[in-house]
């Protein structure tokens, strides 16, 4: 019996069943739960040695395109996508970090990433150490311990716009043996390559400038590639052991990617934050125009911080790309081409200036996110920042009149016009 011949139901199912392949030019979107094996061995081959595509949780080729694509983006070996960024994050950690552990972090990261830290890695015996002052080098190798077995930081930080001094913090991580993970959502590797100045892996939210369009979710690990047993096999037993039942070691089957290997094969498809190749494919088209809006973008957000700063309603702004800011020398030395366009800055009138500010934007968008092409602005102390102290929100340059701009790829003109209109009306609120 062919398709042809099969009854209604049956054809309903097979008809459309295609082995063509076609040399698509635009990444193919394989929207499929599974893929057929080739024969009896392809099967058994495919899940002894991971060779070739199964099953869409643990590899699709639309995935698996955009994997490369980042990875090459990103100067590393390769790439782990998953379903968002906290999950790229989580994912990274857990591919390092297990129960008894202990990792030193940044106090300048994503509040999601802090609470993943304070709440849900604390729950499973694993503690984080928090380092203020990030420039200072003693300050990370006071925060050491003989159990830590990562180092954590954002490239370019929310809110102050603190600047890592990646290849200061990589070579104290590189003392230890233990990987620096990089997350480098906010300076995207447009305008910073973290692997190429010694950080060992890197995420992203790919929500945000990878994908650049605001419609999916998605998430990126990447990882150097250059995981070395002999310096730090003691650490990551993990890898350099074998497996269940005397399988041969990650490092044995994978050599310096190991790491990445673990996260791909052990932790990312384990936990089950898969992506969408339908999410994975708008990521990669996204991708493409990375450098073109992060330039635009860039170049808007410098003409507004410099405009804010010679405003009056505004008490401070807080971008790297400005010379009054502290870390604008770091930002100079690693920042290609631009200071990224997410920023923040603060009105002289507290609460009810910021208040009116958010209620009065209109080129601007009202809400949570970033690295759109359009702009957006948000209030912090009253949302994304909400459940800190005063004091805590002092430390992160967050007040009663602080607000975030993420800059978009408009005319900047437009932007500045509205900004205009609406410090002009906060003046009068707060006069
Ligand atoms: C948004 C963001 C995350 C979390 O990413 P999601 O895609 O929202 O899960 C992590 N780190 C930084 C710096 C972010 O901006």
């Amino acid at each position: 019996m062919t398709v042809d011949t099969a009854r209604f139901a049956t054809r309903a199912v097979h008809a459309a069943r295609s082995r063509e392949t076609a040399a698509a030019r635009a990444t193919p979107i394989y929207l499929t739960a599974g893929f057929e094996f080739d024969d009896f061995d392809h099967a058994a081959d495919h899940f002894s040695t991971g060779t070739g595509f199964g099953y869409t949780r643990t590899g699709n080729p639309t995935v698996r395109a955009v994997e490369r694509q980042l990875a090459s983006l990103e100067s590393g070996a390769d790439a782990v996508l998953v379903a968002s960024g906290q999950a790229a994050v989580s994912t990274a950690l857990l591919s390092v970090v297990g129960a008894g552990d202990h990792i030193v972090s940044s106090t300048h990261i994503y509040e999601g990433t802090r609470g993943l830290f304070l709440d849900n890695l604390a729950r499973l015996d694993i503690e984080t150490t928090f380092v203020e002052d990030i420039a200072d080098p003693d300050a990370w190798r006071a925060a050491i311990r003989p159990n830590t077995r990562a180092l954590f930081a954002e490239s370019l930080a929310n809110a102050r716009n603190d600047v890592l001094d990646v290849a200061a913090v990589s070579a104290i991580a590189d003392e230890v043996a233990v990987p620096l993970i990089v997350d480098n959502t906010l300076a995207t590797p447009s305008l910073l390559r973290p692997i190429e100045h010694g950080a060992a892996v890197v995420v992203h939210s790919a929500s945000k400038f990878l994908a650049g369009h605001g419609s999916v979710l998605g998430g990126v690990i990447v990882d150097d590639g250059r995981f070395d047993a002999e310096r730090a096999g003691h650490n990551a037993p993990h890898l350099v052991l074998p497996g269940r039942g005397g399988a041969p070691s990650v490092f044995s089957r994978h050599g310096g990617r190991a790491r990445i290997a673990y996260a791909r094969e052990s932790v990312a498809p384990r936990f089950g934050a898969s992506p969408s190749p339908l999410n994975a494919f708008l990521i990669g088209q996204g991708a493409e125009t990375l450098s073109l809006r992060v330039e635009r973008q860039s170049r808007n957000a410098l003409e507004i911080a410099r405009w804010l700063e010679s405003q009056d309603a505004v008490e401070s702004v807080d971008y790297a790309g400005l010379p009054s800011h502290p870390h604008h020398e770091t930002a100079v030395r690693y920042l290609e081409g631009g200071f990224g366009s997410i920023f923040t800055f603060t009105l002289r009138g507290g609460l009810p200036a910021a208040r009116r500010f958010v209620e009065d934007v209109r080129v601007f968008t009202h809400m949570t996110h970033i690295g759109d092409v359009r702009s957006l602005a948000l209030h912090p102390g009253t949302t994304s920042h909400a459940q800190r102290t005063d004091a805590e929100r002092a430390v992160l340059g967050v007040g009663p009149g602080t607000l975030r701009l993420s800059i978009g790829i408009e005319d900047v003109a437009d932007l500045i016009a509205d900004l205009s209109r609406v410090l002009e009306s906060v003046r009068e609120t707060v006069a």
